[in-house]
């Protein structure tokens, strides 16, 4: 137990917390503001990021980390921004609201769990919303 949640276990997540406290440090205001002009707020509620995806549809940010572009998912920087912290190690950002492009409706969870979800989520793509099961 202690092994899976000791500090460094995740990189990606440590690497993003560590960017985030960089940038907010040098230039806050700046920084709010370049973010800020990334997300749009359709009557859905969520809040959806227009700026880079991958080719999944994923949203994401590129960031100079030790010299190296790197890229980031935008769901992780507003989940990470929100809660103070970094990912956990056997964590993952789960889209409470099935939208992959919204950064506000997010949550933690286990591997298990997301990978439940998304097969429900697939499943009702495939026969339709109103599934009894
Ligand atoms: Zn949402």
């Amino acid at each position: 137990m202690a092994s899976s949640t000791r500090a460094g276990a995740n990189p990606k997540a440590d690497r993003l917390l560590r960017w985030l406290i960089t940038r907010i440090r040098k230039d806050k205001e700046r920084f709010i503001r370049l973010l800020a002009k990334k997300l749009i707020y359709p009557d859905s509620g969520c809040v959806e990021w227009v700026g880079q995806y991958n080719k999944n549809g994923y949203p994401r940010q590129n960031a100079c980390v030790d010299g190296k572009r790197v890229y980031f998912y935008a769901h992780h920087i507003f989940w990470t921004l929100k809660n103070g912290r970094a990912i956990a190690p056997d964590r993952e950002i789960d889209h409470d609201c099935d939208n992959i492009r919204c950064v506000l409706h997010l949550e933690e969870v286990t591997r298990e769990k997301n990978l439940e979800k998304r097969d429900r989520r697939q499943a009702a793509r495939r026969i339709g919303p109103d599934v009894p099961f």
